[in-house]
């Protein structure tokens, strides 16, 4: 399975992300992780891309493909890959489209919740990125620069949105219902 979990910052995507890649062998690649690696380890690309996530900006198309393509390159992808944070813009996701050819994506989960427990959820989890004035500049560019894809997915009949309000046990029992029809879909 090829899939993209897209959703806004504190829906549960890194938390859902790993407990579907375990059920079905996906690699998970979750760029927001790749990023705070590459920060960690003092990569040059890591030390570009800090003031960007330290502001709650999107980290430049460049840096962020280098890091998704190598990481699909590596044999184990082949077998099927779930994107988590990634693409995050209309032209992320055309270089994606580009790449991938005619083994594309096949489905886009989103993840909705309201903004007032978005804030509530980041607060609780205190990243280093998560402060108030942070959360609010990531909400508004997921709403100008990320929301947009929710049409343009949908346009290419690949969107399924599920409530990501409730347990992490609920929300995951969602995906995977989500995912168990569109099995059945692909054998009949
Ligand atoms: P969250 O979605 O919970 O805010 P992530 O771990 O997905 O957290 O991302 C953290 C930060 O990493 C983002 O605020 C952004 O700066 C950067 N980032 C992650 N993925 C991308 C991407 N696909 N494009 C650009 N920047 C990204």
């Amino acid at each position: 399975m090829r899939l993209i979990l897209l959703g806004p910052p504190g829906a549960g995507k890194g938390t859902q992300a790993a407990r579907v890649c375990d059920a079905h062998g996906l690699v998970h690649l979750s760029t927001g992780d790749l990023l705070r690696a590459a920060v960690g380890a003092g990569t040059d690309l890591g030390k570009e891309a800090k003031a960007f996530m330290d502001a709650g900006n999107l980290v430049p198309d460049t840096l962020v493909l280098a890091l998704v393509r190598e990481r699909l390159e590596q044999p184990d992808a082949a077998a099927g890959f779930l994107l988590d944070g990634f693409p995050r813009n209309v032209s992320q996701a055309e270089a994606l489209a580009a790449d991938l050819g005619d083994r594309g994506v096949e489905k886009v989960i989103h993840m909705k919740l309201e903004d007032e427990e978005i804030v509530q959820r980041l607060l609780a989890r205190g990243r280093e990125d998560d402060t108030e004035a942070v959360i609010r500049n990531r909400l508004e560019v997921y709403s100008n620069e990320t929301a947009p894809l929710i049409a343009h997915f949908d346009g290419q009949g690949l969107l399924v949105t599920i409530d990501a309000q409730g347990s992490m046990d609920e929300v995951f029992d969602r995906i995977a219902g989500v995912l168990s029809d569109s099995n059945a879909g692909a054998s009949a």
